[in-house]
């Protein structure tokens, strides 16, 4: 299969370029680079069947030749970064799943949406089936990447209903692993990044909210799997084991043998605004549609994270 991956060059999507690449298949990352790295992908670069194209997907998108798949991910997930560039956020959700799901239609090609559980916000149902519509406030700060994500929803689910395209939309949860960005301020780079240097662990407020991580190969699997299935309604993907951050940030301390401290802080800018209290996901769907569930525990999942953080921390 010929396969474009937006947002290829990113944490999620370089994963997602070695295995289709190493089932053979042609892949082309397109990224406009504004988090993802051409690090990420350096070492494809003469890979056979990989091509990589730098463009913004919220511009038209002009692809040659034939296409039989779009992974979307171009997006940015990240809450220090959709705090930041909010309207860039809701740009690339709305306007850039707009032209990823045209190029589909144009070329007869499959597309998956890599959408959230952030589309659940502040669940008052626990853990979240698909089936829960979620508490999303639209207008607090996390508004920007939530409503983006469920836009993007309701864009496939209308491109699939009016136009026949081959649909299907991942609702991934938290996921983590080598070459997520260092400074990225998502909660496993940032502990994983201070107990490698020795320093505290920054855990907001008082650690009590929670959440449930899963490794990235087994995301990738579940994303393949779920592009080649033929459900069209959302599906969960992610690992149900929960717990609270002041555990995870023990957890992290134990993993990678540090002497850091914990402390507790509560941050002035808005990032834990609307923040869930809990969230983990129900995988039932995923189960037993797609036959998935994650096989990486969290202690191995961060101890190969930990390896690839401290090639690049140099602090081995
Ligand atoms: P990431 O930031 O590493 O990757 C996103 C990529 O999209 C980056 O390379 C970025 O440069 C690119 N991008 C952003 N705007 C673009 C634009 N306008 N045009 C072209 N490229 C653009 O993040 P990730 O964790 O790899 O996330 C990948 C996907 O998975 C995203 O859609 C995200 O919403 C979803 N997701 C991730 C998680 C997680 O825990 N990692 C959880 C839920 C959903
Ligand atoms: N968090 C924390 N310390 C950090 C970074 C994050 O306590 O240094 C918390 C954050 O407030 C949230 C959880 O960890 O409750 C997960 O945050 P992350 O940014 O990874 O993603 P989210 O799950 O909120 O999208």
């Amino acid at each position: 299969m010929r396969i474009l991956i937006t947002g290829g060059a990113g944490f999620i999507g370089s994963h997602l370029c070695d295995v289709l690449l190493s089932g053979g298949h042609e892949v082309i990352a397109m990224d406009n680079l504004i988090t993802g790295s051409l690090r990420n992908i350096a070492h494809l670069k003469d890979a056979p069947g990989f091509v990589f194209v730098h463009h913004d997907v919220t511009e038209y998108i002009a692809i040659e030749g034939s296409l039989d798949a779009i992974y979307h991910l171009a997006s940015l997930p990240s809450p220090v970064d959709y705090l930041g560039m909010p309207i860039k956020t809701l740009k690339v959700g709305a306007i850039g799943t707009l032209n990823a799901l045209g190029l589909a239609k144009a070329k007869g090609a499959r597309f998956l949406l890599a959408s959230t559980s952030e589309v659940y916000g502040d669940p008052l149902i626990h853990p979240q089936p698909e089936s829960y519509w979620g508490n999303v406030n639209p207008v607090g700060p996390r508004g920007v990447y939530d409503e983006s994500k469920r836009f993007a929803e309701a864009l496939t689910m209308a491109y699939c209903r009016t136009h026949g395209v081959s649909t299907h939309i991942a609702r991934i949860f938290n996921t983590y692993g080598p070459r997520m960005r260092l400074n990225d301020g998502r909660v496993v780079p940032n502990f994983m990044a201070q107990a490698l240097q020795g320093a505290p662990l920054t855990v907001y407020d008082d650690g009590s909210r929670t959440r449930s991580f899963c490794y990235v190969s087994d995301l990738v699997d579940g994303l393949v799997r779920l592009m080649n299935s033929d459900e069209t309604m959302p599906v969960n993907l992610g690992n149900p084991r929960e717990m609270t951050i002041l555990q995870f940030a023990r957890l992290v301390i134990e993993v990678t043998e540090s002497r850091s401290e914990i402390v507790f802080i509560a941050p002035t800018d808005q990032r834990t605004k609307d923040d869930p209290q809990t969230r983990q996901p129900d995988i039932t769907r995923a189960r037993t549609i797609l036959g998935w569930e994650p096989g990486v525990s969290l202690e191995e999942g961060l101890r190969l994270t930990a390896a690839a953080f401290v090639q690049r921390l140099d602090v081995a």
